[in-house]
């Protein structure tokens, strides 16, 4: 069997002005894509490569791009990738099957869903008959136009997301299965109007840890092949966002459906549930609480400013905080800003300047703050350059462009000790689990940036109306938000 594989992925947040460029998304081609695959990780691709090599099918490799969440897709970046993709695939004739990785809440500058875009096309290439199936994000947003288009989607359902290569293996099982034993998938997704952030739906809390546990029963009844909730992505401004309950069963529309309405219902009733997973506050009590630990690092995380879900990662307002408390012994950042790096690295460690970095809101002419800094150490932060100076006795990181805190020891290589601080703030929505592993305690500061939390206090002019907890106390009957799908319900397959 041929099986057409790929991946284009990524989060794409509406009120960050600044639009994603190719740049950000390194595309690879064709073959390029089974050399990385070979290089190991834990990607969904790489899951859903390895389940098609179990199956002893043939891999047809066609696009690798993802991005660190940021604004929205530049059209131009968009149109090229997907140009590059649809040159791969249209070299493979009498494909058997096709199996993505999409993120589910990528949206392009005068487009919005391009998962809905991409698959149309997919669709026109492959043919009526072939089935598609894409594995998502926990955050993804569906669409009529995916849902049309498409044959089954299977979300991850851990955040922060740990199961990202087996939820491409479950995708791809459920292709290669569908195809050796020759039935069809038939999927049914119901749309849950509310808005909820990662911070306010962890899978190892409550809501999440009962209605993950309901979708595990629901994967073992008869005919029930997988079940997916698939909770949207607050920071767009799009008529389609919203969540969704999906269920794909064998070849039973109306099973699908009944099963897809009651996993809906089931979350809509735990709906008061979804609050902050973890102790949040505004930066100021958030800081006072941290400084009342008795022991360190307390980990706080500056979640208003969250690279991970888009925010520009430049607002300096909690580090303002901090220097007029002269907290001392503390690490603010890291602060994405190429101008302030740049000026760095024309020092001398252990050289002391003034320098202006940041901003201190999210306004385009918001001024930035400006500090006398000591340069500690020029080198990078994971991946990208970066530098940590020393203002205050605070630590503050500077990076060349957002990059995500994921991992306390991309502060080592920055001459860093993390452990050693009294309290860390980061710019990261819930902690990263091994940014958890040394914290003696974990606090979420709602703080202003692209990705507050007070969705309140955002901009919504295109979101559809009525949307919890925009819209209080609506009645909401699931059966008036069933998406139509390719089999329609009734048709027996
Ligand atoms: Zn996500």
């Amino acid at each position: 069997m041929r099986i057409v594989i790929g991946s284009l992925s990524h989060e794409s947040n509406s009120f960050n002005p600044k639009c994603m460029t190719l740049t950000d998304f390194s595309p690879i081609y064709g073959d390029d894509v089974l050399s990385f695959l070979a290089r190991g990780g834990r990607s969904p691709l790489q899951g859903i490569y390895r389940i098609i090599q179990e199956y002893g099918a043939e891999t047809l490799p066609t696009i690798y791009a993802r991005a660190t969440p940021g604004g929205l897709v530049s059209l131009e970046a968009y149109q090229a990738m997907k140009k590059g993709f649809l040159a791969e695939l249209s070299k493979f004739e009498g494909v058997d099957g096709v199996c993505l990785h999409l993120h589910g809440s990528m949206a392009v500058e005068g487009i919005g869903d391009a998962e809905g875009d991409l698959l149309t096309e997919v669709r026109a290439v492959a043919g009526e008959k072939v089935p598609i199936v894409t594995s998502l994000d926990m955050h993804a947003t569906i669409t009529g136009t995916m849902m049309e288009k498409a044959d089954a989607f299977v979300g991850f359902r851990t955040a922060p997301h740990i199961d990202t290569m087996e939820t491409g293996e479950r995708a791809a099982k459920l292709l290669m299965d569908s195809l050796k034993r020759g039935y069809r998938l038939t999927t049914c997704a119901v749309g849950l109007p509310l808005l909820v952030s990662g911070e306010m739906s962890e899978s190892a809390k409550p809501p999440m840890t009962s209605l993950i546990k309901r979708m595990e029963e629901l994967d073992r009844e008869p005919n029930v092949l997988s079940s997916s909730l698939l909770l949207g992505f607050p920071w767009v401004d799009v008529s389609y966002n919203q969540g969704s309950a999906l269920v794909v069963t064998k070849g039973d529309p109306d099973l699908a459906q009944k099963k897809a309405l009651g996993l809906a219902e089931e979350l809509w009733s735990k709906l008061d549930q979804f609050t902050f997973t973890t102790e949040a506050y505004p930066f100021e009590k958030s800081l006072e609480v941290a400084l009342g630990a008795r022991t360190g690092p307390v980990c706080i995380a500056d979640c208003g400013d969250n690279p991970g879900a888009g925010g520009s990662q430049n607002i300096v307002y909690p580090l303002q905080v901090m220097l007029q408390q002269k907290v001392g012994n503390s690490l603010f950042g890291a602060i994405a800003d190429q101008k302030a790096y740049e000026h760095c690295t024309t020092h001398k460690p252990g050289s002391t300047f003034t320098l202006t970095l940041g901003k201190l809101s999210t306004k385009s002419d918001a001024p930035g703050i400006t500090v006398t800094a000591t340069l500690k150490s020029v080198g990078k932060l994971g991946s990208m350059p970066a530098v940590a100076i020393r203002v205050d006795g605070i630590d503050v990181v500077i990076s060349n462009d957002r990059v995500m805190m994921l991992d306390p020891k991309d502060l080592e290589t920055l001459g860093l000790k993390p452990k050693e601080y009294r309290i860390l703030v980061l710019k990261s929505g819930y902690l990263d689990p091994k940014y958890e592993a040394i914290a003696s305690y974990g606090l979420l500061a709602l703080t202003p940036g692209f990705t507050n939390q007070d969705f309140a206090a955002l901009d919504y002019n295109k979101i559809g109306r009525p949307i919890h907890p925009l819209d209080q106390g609506f009645n909401y009957d699931p059966r008036e938000y069933i998406f139509p799908t390719r089999y329609e319900k009734g048709e027996r397959v």
